[in-house]
């Protein structure tokens, strides 16, 4: 007989876990809160623009990279996209000149030369652990391991090369800085700083080097950071063309508000139809939530194991994020305009820690603008808890931080006010409304030395038959991030359907 599933979400590690449980002949119904799938990866439209609501661009979409083997497993095409080159201009303090991050490894060998003198043995070291961490990562490896299966996926992943990178296992990037005496470089580490933060959300001394190395070498040639046409919404429409294919199940405004559990063994879902305020149960074999770890914290209730709340409370502070999305004449953009920029900025004025403006800008005929237009998206950091404070004028804070960064964007772009046809700010309320997660938070857990790979959250959960997946756990923020451990989840219910 075939197993049914619940999936939680429509994100793009609910989809991925959909569609490929589909396929393998699981039963498999998908309850998403919002109207839209995609989630942190989804659109919407406004005036003729369609505004990527949080990723712009993505990795693995390569032969042999993440989504592209998925969605070969699925039979459906992949969308069409352009490598991104550079992969992103990073504009350091004061400075008006980018570092840029070609694709074409001899290039960025040479930009990080000119940029970086002297910094070479350090990116050869980084480029051999991405190397070694990416045949590693394509064997499929359970991350971090809680049984003696898991365990097995992950020796079985192993090859003498991986041992090597067991002595940097627990050094930062900075650690690595300092052991080539680079730490007194400071453009080197404020370029570290700014691009490390986009993806592990914490700084070159905080970033796990491992994650690091991976994070600042998928830029390049065979891989490459991607920008998807029409819109980042072509990766859900492909994922559920594929689910749909094949008799699985999507239900849009349905908000799962309660895991039920019978013991240590998860047995289906208390589900509202957010349309029509009925609200029913919902009984699986098995139920994958595309949650942030504190969401199921939630949805489990008094039923979260111990481990868990104990996880949560030694967490370090999540992110949130502050996006803008403008629609703009073609007259706003200088001439041979990056897709991807990256200034250094603070949008609380002075500049306290590393935060930055990372900004994308659609490119003519992408399928985002009328012809004439662009959209230009900026995203920044932000503290979640100062946007859900009682005493704070949220209208005039969203306010003020939009012409902050309005103000910062317009000493690169013409942003005079005729250039600018449509304008509108996300916060963490907006996001917390929008893709359901606690506080707005958005990324993953990070990626310090205590939360990355081998110390991450793991998607089989303590309960029997609830799986995670998504950004909360291994390997970490961003489409392909969540595409990978949907792979992880899909093949550990398998490996348990199996057993029984
Ligand atoms: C501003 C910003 C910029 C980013 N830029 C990039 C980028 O350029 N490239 C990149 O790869 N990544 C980027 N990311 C990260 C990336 O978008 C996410 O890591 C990834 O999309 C997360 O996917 P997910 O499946 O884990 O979760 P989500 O996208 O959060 O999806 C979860 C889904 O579950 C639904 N849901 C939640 N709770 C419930 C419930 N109780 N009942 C029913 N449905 C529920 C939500 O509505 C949502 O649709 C960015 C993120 C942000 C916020």
């Amino acid at each position: 007989m075939h197993k049914s599933v619940i999936v939680i979400g429509a994100g793009i590690g609910g989809l991925t876990t959909a569609a490929l449980l589909t396929k393998e002949g699981y039963g498999v119904k998908v309850f998403e809160q919002a109207a839209v799938t995609g989630g942190c990866a989804s659109t919407f439209r406004r005036r003729g623009f369609t505004f990527d609501v949080g990723a712009t661009q993505v990795a693995g979409l390569e032969p042999g990279g993440i989504h592209a083997e998925i969605f070969a497993a699925l039979g459906v095409d992949c969308p069409a996209a352009i490598p991104c080159d550079p992969a992103c201009a990073v504009y350091l303090a004061g400075e008006s000149q980018p570092i840029s991050l070609w694709r074409d490894r001899q290039r960025w060998q040479q930009e990080r030369h000119t940029q970086f003198p002297g910094s070479e043995a350090f990116w050869q070291c980084l480029d051999q652990l991405f190397a070694i961490s990416w045949r590693f990562q394509g064997r499929n490896p359970i991350l971090p391991p809680r049984n003696l299966y898991d365990l097995g996926q992950c020796v079985a992943a192993l090859r003498p090369d991986t041992l090597l990178t067991v002595p940097y296992g627990l050094m930062t990037v900075t650690d690595l800085l300092r052991f080539y005496d680079l730490q007194g470089d400071r453009r080197l580490r404020q370029f570290l700083d700014l691009q490390l933060k986009l993806y592990s959300q914490v700084d070159a001394s905080e970033t796990a080097l491992l994650y690091g190395a991976t994070a600042l070498g998928l830029c390049q040639d065979p891989h490459g950071l991607y920008h998807l046409q029409g819109s980042m919404q072509v990766l859900s429409d492909r994922l559920e063309q594929a689910l749909n294919h094949q008799g699985g199940e999507i239900f849009l405004r349905h908000s799962v508000e309660q895991i039920q559990v019978q013991g240590d063994l998860v047995t289906g879902v208390r589900v509202k139809d957010l349309k029509s305020g009925l609200r029913f149960v919902e009984t699986a074999d098995h139920v994958v939530a595309n949650v942030t770890i504190q969401d199921l914290v939630k949805l489990l209730g008094d039923r979260a194991p111990n481990t868990y709340q104990q996880r949560l409370k030694n967490l370090p502070p999540a992110s949130g994020a502050f996006v803008i999305y403008l629609g703009v004449k073609d007259e706003a953009i200088p001439p041979d305009c990056p897709p991807h920029l990256q200034f250094l900025y603070n949008p609380q004025g002075a500049i306290a820690e590393v935060n930055s403006l990372f900004v994308s800008v659609s490119q003519p005929e992408d399928g985002r603008a009328p012809p004439g237009y662009r959209t230009l998206i900026a995203s920044s950091f932000t503290e979640p808890n100062h946007w859900w404070q009682n005493q704070l004028d949220y209208s005039q804070e969203k306010e003020l931080y939009t012409q902050r960064a309005i103000a910062q964007l317009g000493k690169f772009f013409d942003l005079r006010p005729d250039h600018i046809i449509h304008c509108e700010a996300a916060t963490p309320r907006t996001f917390a409304r929008f893709t359901a997660r606690d506080r707005g938070i958005v990324g993953g857990i990070g990626q310090r030395l205590q939360t990355f790979g081998p110390f991450g959250i793991a998607s089989r959960t303590p309960l029997k038959h609830l799986w995670l997946v998504g950004d909360s756990v291994h390997p970490g923020e961003g489409t392909a991030g969540a595409s990978y451990s949907a792979r992880t989840v899909v093949q550990q219910i398998q490996r348990n359907s199996r057993k029984y």
